[in-house]
């Protein structure tokens, strides 16, 4: 049972009935902090029954987390919903939490010595992640410095491709500038570190990727993402199989592009999907964006059954975001992947080799 998820969401069901802006975004910050505590949220219970002060938890705030704590629900926030126009909504957007862990279940899972998953240790690079060269906050040296520091020996810096212009996406010309930056960049770390040359790809409404075969070939890491077509009911099977059938694409990115509390994502038979990706040899990626979470540990056992191969990314969009490494590991801990499945914990020998065949192979 996730409290701190449970709690959150509670939080975020009050902020969205509230008539005062002030105050919705006063429980939304506090739902976006009990989301991210490191432990259960118990232990924030104190002996004389109140909450220990925590950043962005105010005391209405306060007060619903321990009515939760007390009667296991709150009756505070069920009946303010009930009395509002918002019942339908807020269902709906109930629906859309499932399998999304907190962070202090991220941290469990972690540390949990009985999953049989990856270990942290294993981990040696990241292979989906932005930068200023789009919608990204991070420098390439940014990138390489905050790499280093968590023991990585490899990124790749996967910016979004030029179909994609609400991201800020590159065209071709600035991605060979951005080439020859990284050039520069691998060839001052000397070996010690490799920035790997990356796009994500968006992956169109009839299953095409948006950049041609030559454009692709240009490429060492080819993400390929859905980024519409997220909100519909409509099965979208053949279109994530065509997307994985395309020579070149090495990652299938937020192969759902769900969204917590917001948007279910793309609806299509998974099986079959994961099936057509193991037979391309491309990797299913576990996005670690904590608002993504996508695949979670459900879908992620269905990909280990069909054969596929792993990929655990970040989508960084900064360097703090980097950590969001940490969620993808944890999904991927408790659907028990095992690592040598895992792209991102092979040596990078190993990893570009399997790169490359995918480049030539079209
Ligand atoms: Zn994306």
């Amino acid at each position: 049972m996730d409290l701190n998820a449970k709690i959150a969401a509670l939080l975020r069901d009050f902020a969205a009935v509230q008539t005062s802006k002030l105050k919705m975004w006063g429980y939304r910050r506090a739902a976006a902090a009990v989301l991210a505590l490191e432990e259960p949220i118990e232990t924030l219970l104190q002996p004389d029954g109140t909450l220990r002060k925590t950043p962005n938890i105010g005391p209405s705030s306060s007060r619903i987390i321990l009515e939760v704590l007390q009667t296991g629900t709150s009756a505070t926030v069920e009946q303010t919903i009930a009395g509002s126009d918002q019942v339908v909504d807020v269902d709906r957007r109930r629906g859309l939490r499932g399998h999304f862990l907190s962070r202090s279940q991220v941290v469990a899972a972690l540390k949990n010595r009985r999953l049989k998953g990856p270990r942290l240790a294993d981990y040696r690079g990241d292979l989906q992640m932005h930068s200023t060269w789009s919608d990204g906050t991070q420098t390439l040296d940014d990138i390489v410095r905050t790499g280093i520091a968590r023991g990585y020996q490899f990124c790749a810096v996967t910016d979004h491709s030029y179909g994609l212009p609400i991201a800020r996406g590159v065209s071709m010309q600035r991605l060979f500038e951005q080439h020859r930056a990284i050039d520069r960049i691998n060839a001052r770390a000397g070996g010690t570190f490799r920035l790997l040359k990356g796009i994500e790809a968006n992956i169109r409404a009839d299953g095409s990727v948006d950049m041609t075969p030559g454009e692709l070939r240009q490429l060492e890491v080819v993400v390929a993402a859905p980024h519409s077509g997220l909100r519909s009911a409509a099965d979208q099977t053949a279109r994530m199989i065509k997307a994985v059938a395309t020579p070149g694409v090495h990652i299938l990115g937020h192969p759902r592009g769900r969204k917590y509390g917001s948007r279910p994502g793309v609806s299509a038979d998974w099986e079959q999907v994961f099936e057509a990706a193991a037979r391309a040899n491309v990797a299913v990626e576990i996005d670690g964006d904590p608002h993504r979470q996508d695949i979670d540990y459900d879908l992620a056992a269905l990909a280990i059954h069909a054969g596929c191969l792993f990929a655990l990314d970040s989508d960084a969009h900064s360097t703090a975001e980097l950590s969001y490494a940490e969620t993808a590991v944890a999904h991927a801990r408790l659907a028990g992947v095992p690592p040598d499945r895992i792209v991102n914990c092979w040596p990078l020998d190993r990893l570009v080799e399997w790169l490359q065949a995918a480049r030539t192979s079209g």
